[in-house]
């Protein structure tokens, strides 16, 4: 007789639940999902112990008919599609019909669900995928599952399961997207009888922004709307100051399936360009509506990995719309928002804190929390922020320490985020809240931006909570005022007044106070004026006097040979010279008079530590690199004209904003902080 026999069913499913349903948070969202394409528009979710212990999903949907309850648990059993076309055309998020057997598996599953035409509904219960008791149910309409003791007879996927506090960020981490991509689905998460967030459910994507990362977040947002003959593009990214360590926070929904893909959260950070500070990442949830023909969801059983076929395409949509509002924006920090003058310093309410989005995890350690104190000033990201006292955070509420944990920039991310900025060219200053490891942040409390420390404080909203519809009406109000709020001439005009200390600017404009980083000032026109000169193909050359004879090993000799077009075209023209030399005879003329070596020394350096990259890049960072070294230094007096010349040409700019790392030019007080801050009038806060 044969050896090969066919798997029995149970087992099948075991086999399968190893990849559908790796952990808690995969069975939150497989529930969840499910909710979702059933039309529900109130999703609850209860998890203990992380969703260990148990895992409750209530819905509202249409539920599963008498007649179709088992067939519900049967392997490759779904309502969902039934044609091979309709494989290539899926609109809702389950078509696999793999979840709720694989669960069933591996768990104690009770579904109680009710069809509205029918006369009564149904329960049934199962043990690793047997079914111990299946009758006719109350009718209430929508579903209700429940999962006990996930992985009670797999102890050896049981053991990959993290601690409490990890897993338990992985089924925020989910909610929290799921949440995002359905606003007009209003979601509960409650662990251990806490809620820990809940989204309006009204349709408005700001609200359910507001919802998850806190209205001072949402109102820091700007939208994003554009579309093209492909792909409809609608969603929110934060202001080039609201920044995280991590691409956590970057969310990307297609066709109402939250996705992961490296290219479109690349595309995001490049619509910033030079506003983001290297190595941080914006704030973005962005929803992508095209032919469902155009993007192949059936490349892995969670789904989360597609294939676009006009990805390109896409990517520059994005990094457009993104450059296009940005643009218009007034980007000058309000130095009062940075300080808090208008806000209370409250005790963060737990439930209420913001739940990061994370994919990654490690185990819990125990994790300082912020707390207000007195102000302090960070010289590296000329920010202001308020030095806090650090605590451990509770045991009892370990998930978000965990989370913040994770805000951490790993070596990895480091390197993606310096080649996402043109390249990492070697004079680009260290920033340090991308170096410091969130593992050392007890004793070193500017591990993080002030900024971002802000932020994180900013979301805890005692006031603001979903729940009472007051608070929404009030959301309802702030949101609008938002939006009808006249866009902000674009750069004030500055009357120059002082110097402090060699380093900072005193201007003033009717709006108030400015305060002007003269480094970063000069950074930004030196920057856009090299970005310029080298943009220019000129054939305007200078001959050198004594042409430049140039060196390289062989294998750098090589790709310098290969590439030479790429050098040409930023004006460095290159003769070969024997076998691994070159030979320089003219320079364009821009070049300041005894640099030229240099100049062109460096630009080669540059090129060779970053290999083949695009002309546009290669000026960047060259621009970037020169702005850089020849800008003046803190410590530098000024006399009143070069600062008013200096304040002159930053208004000439095309981004005054922002130096070329991406750190602020200048801060403002407007007149009514200046108001506050001398008790001329009453904070209404
Ligand atoms: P899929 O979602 O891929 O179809 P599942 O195993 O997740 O496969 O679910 C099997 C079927 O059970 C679904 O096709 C759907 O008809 C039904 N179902 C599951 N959950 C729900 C729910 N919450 N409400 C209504 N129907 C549901
Ligand atoms: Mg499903």
């Amino acid at each position: 007789m044969g050896k090969i026999q066919e798997l029995s069913e149970q087992l099948a499913n075991q086999i399968a639940a190893g990849e559908v349903v790796e952990r808690p948070a995969s069975v939150v969202k497989e529930l969840v999902e499910n909710a979702i394409d059933a039309g529900s528009t109130q999703i609850d979710i209860f998890i203990e112990e992380a969703g260990l212990k148990t895992i409750q999903v209530i819905d509202n949907g249409e539920g599963i008919a008498k007649d179709d309850i088992l067939n519900a648990f049967k392997r490759h059993a779904t309502s969902k599609i039934h044609t091979r076309d309709d494989l290539f055309r899926i609109r809702s998020l389950g078509f696999r019909g793999e979840a709720l057997p694989s669960i069933a598996s591996v768990s104690e599953i009770t579904v109680e669900t009710a069809v509205t035409d029918e006369a009564e509904g149904s329960f049934i219960q199962m043990k690793g995928g047997k079914v111990e008791e299946h009758r006719p149910a109350a009718l209430r309409k929508g579903t209700k599952i429940t999962v006990a003791n996930l992985f009670f007879n797999t102890p050896a996927r049981l053991k990959y399961v993290k601690t409490i506090q990890t897993e338990l960020a992985n089924v925020g981490d989910i909610v929290n997207r799921l949440a995002l991509s359905h606003p007009h689905i209003a979601f509960r998460l409650v662990h251990d009888g806490n809620k820990m967030m809940n989204t309006a459910g009204n349709g408005d994507l700001k609200q359910a922004i507001a919802g998850i990362y806190g209205i001072s977040t949402a109102k820091k947002m700007l939208k994003i709307q554009a579309e093209d003959l492909d792909f409809k593009l609608f969603g929110y990214v934060s202001l080039p100051e609201v920044t995280r360590a991590s691409r956590n926070y970057l969310s990307m929904i297609i066709n109402g399936r939250y996705i992961k893909n490296f290219a479109l959260n690349k595309a995001i950070v490049e619509g910033y360009g030079s506003k983001l500070m290297v190595g941080r990442f914006p704030i973005a949830v962005l929803e992508i509506q095209m032919d469902p023909l155009l993007v192949d969801v059936n490349v892995h059983p969670t789904k989360q990995e597609v294939r676009l076929s006009k990805e390109k395409e896409l990517m520059a949509l994005i990094s457009g719309a993104i450059a296009d509002v940005l643009r218009q924006e007034q980007l000058i920090p309000n130095a009062a928002d940075n300080l808090r003058f208008k806000k209370k310093v409250d005790q963060p309410k737990v439930e209420q804190m913001e739940i990061p989005l994370s994919d990654q995890n490690e185990d819990a350690k125990p994790v300082p929390v912020r707390k207000p104190g007195s102000l302090g000033y960070d010289a590296a990201s000329g920010n202001f922020f308020v030095k806090e006292t650090l605590t451990e955070f509770p045991k009892a509420k370990p998930a978000f320490a965990e989370m913040q944990h994770q805000e951490s920039v790993t070596p990895d991310m480091d390197k993606e985020a310096l080649l996402a900025h043109a390249f990492g060219s070697p004079v680009q200053e260290p920033v340090a809240e991308t170096v410091v490891e969130a593992t050392e942040s007890s004793d070193t409390p500017l591990s993080e931006t002030s900024e971002q420390v802000y932020e994180e404080e900013l979301s805890h909203h005692p006031e603001f909570d979903f729940t009472a519809r007051e608070s929404e009406r009030e959301l309802a109000t702030a949101l609008n005022k938002l939006a009808t709020e006249k866009p902000k001439e674009r750069f004030p005009e500055l009357d120059y007044f002082g110097q402090m200390h060699g380093t900072y600017l005193f201007a003033q404009s009717k709006e108030g106070l400015y305060i002007i980083d003269q480094h970063a000032a000069q950074e930004r026109i030196k920057y856009e004026y090299f970005r310029e000169k080298i943009g220019e193909v000129s054939d305007d050359l200078q001959e050198l006097l004594v042409p430049i004879v140039l060196d390289y090993p062989n294998s750098d000799a090589l790709k310098i040979k290969e590439q030479k077009e790429i050098l040409a075209q930023v004006g460095i023209h290159l003769e070969d010279f024997g076998q691994n030399s070159f030979i320089v005879r003219a320079h364009p003329t821009w070049y300041p008079p005894g640099e030229e070596e240099t100049i062109i020394r460096e630009m080669i350096d540059m090129f060779l530590t970053t290999g083949k990259v695009s002309v546009k890049k290669f000026r960047e960072a060259t621009a970037i690199m020169m702005s850089c070294k020849r800008s003046i230094k803190a410590n530098h007096y000024l006399n009143e004209q070069q600062a008013r010349v200096l304040l002159k040409d930053l208004a000439a700019c095309e981004n005054p904003f922002n130096c070329p790392h991406g750190r602020p030019v200048l801060i403002h007080f407007t007149n009514s902080d200046m108001e506050k801050m001398f008790k001329r009038i009453q904070d209404p806060h």
